[in-house]
């Protein structure tokens, strides 16, 4: 009895608020669309590496819900120009593996054909953690997040915080909390102002990379590149995480707390060793003595060199002189494909303090092959392969 009345008491609250269901709804009969409901969200924190650790966790959200995750684009920023980006999720990755492991739609798909029956302007409600004064979600408040909705011209009509619940929905009740807050009844689409995620993502997450598959023309201007420049032997991809940006945040690596991306290889309570400037941001004698070992060791005949800071190759030729090894970079260089090609060569060396490195070391992980982190693993020269770091 108390629970009908619970019900009916609900549904007084929920046309107080002026928040429809979907059984309010006119769905025409025989649509197609996932009743157990989806998840939205804006990749509206940093830049590829960021979006790519918080995609894995709000994959595994979405899963723990047992809601369709909408794939979002991703958030592009170029030099000068005010407006971010967005850029099809499918332009980089391949939707098809992503629904081996849960149901997923991109948001070109679900917003042309899903959203104007069960999620139509006038019903759409924003979830933030923390509400502005005004009692709202910042959900379109400043670059990416205003430009990211309006890329499918979406108005957020009602607002919601989700305080307290948390994105681990593989404890006890907490997916059960989820949906007695956010009814699919009430909410077919959860929308978050930012990704329902940690960063960075959580190990438990990490091997949920295995399902994030290059597209096509990734993969075919990788193969492309690899078969023109880097097939006369092994090749060693490196990544040279050296911008100013990066060596500056570097300055306030402080030992005995997690940095960024560290916790790859340092484990989520330092247990693997501590952080440090030189893990952040290795000197030159390092990069080439750590180099050195991996080229002897798997015989290679090239390194592909992967960028931000151009000088850095200049350097390493000038450091590795006298080896005879190609070193090369693939200009104009393009972040999708750079990571493409550091997947795919015979050893790997990244930095464990970035995302962007981060997303090579999963993606050849997934694949069983040989990485290691500057610094980090040349302090343990018996240990140069760093598959064996947490999963
Ligand atoms: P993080 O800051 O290193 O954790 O990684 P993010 O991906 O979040 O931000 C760094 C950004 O710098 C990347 O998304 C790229 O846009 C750029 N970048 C860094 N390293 C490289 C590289 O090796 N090649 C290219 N093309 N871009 C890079």
């Amino acid at each position: 009895m108390e629970q009908i009345i619970g019900f009916f008491c609900k549904l007084a609250f929920l046309s107080a608020v002026g928040i429809a269901t979907t059984s309010g709804l006119d769905i025409p009969e025989g649509f197609e669309y996932d009743k157990k409901g989806y998840v939205a969200y804006c990749p509206c924190m940093g830049r590829f590496g960021n979006q790519a650790d918080h995609f894995l966790g709000a994959l595994a959200f979405a899963k723990g819900l047992d809601r369709t995750l909408i794939l979002p684009p991703w958030v592009e920023y170029e030099y000068m120009k005010p407006s971010s980006s967005q850029i099809p999720f499918d332009k980089y990755f391949q939707v098809e593996p992503l629904k081996k492991f849960h149901r997923v739609i991109t948001m070109e798909k679900f917003m042309k054909e899903i959203a104007p029956v069960i999620w139509p302007p006038g019903e759409r409600t924003g979830i933030c953690y923390v509400f502005r004064d005004n009692g709202k979600c910042p959900m379109k408040e400043g670059n990416p997040f205003g430009p990211f909705w309006d890329n499918f011209k979406i108005e957020f009509d009602n607002h919601r915080s989700y305080q307290p619940l948390s994105y681990s929905t593989q404890y006890s009740n907490i997916k059960e909390k989820w949906h007695e807050v956010f009814p699919v009844s009430t909410y077919p689409v959860l929308a978050f102002s930012g990704a329902p995620a940690a960063f960075p993502v959580n190990a438990e997450n990490r091997k949920l990379h295995i399902f994030l598959q290059w597209s096509n023309f990734i993969n075919s201007e990788a193969e492309d590149f690899i078969a023109k420049e880097l097939s006369d032997g092994p090749f060693v991809g490196v990544h040279l995480r050296r911008g100013s940006d990066f060596k500056k945040a570097c300055e306030h690596a402080t030992s005995g707390q997690q940095f960024f991306a560290s916790p790859q290889c340092l484990g989520s309570n330092n247990e693997h060793g501590k952080m440090s400037y030189e893990l952040c941001y290795p000197d030159r004698q390092m990069i080439a003595k750590q180099l050195k070992t991996i080229i002897k060791k798997i015989k290679a005949t090239a390194v592909y060199v992967a960028t931000d800071h151009n000088p850095s190759l200049k350097e390493l030729k000038t450091d590795l002189k006298g080896t005879k090894v190609k070193i090369i970079q693939r200009t104009p260089s393009e972040p999708h494909v750079d990571l493409a090609i550091l997947g795919r060569s015979d050893h790997y060396i990244g930095n464990c303090v970035s995302s962007f490195s981060a997303f090579a070391k999963r993606e050849r992980d997934a694949a069983n092959k040989p990485s290691s982190f500057w610094y980090f693993d040349m302090k343990k020269p018996k240990n140069i392969d760093s598959n064996k770091t947490e999963l």
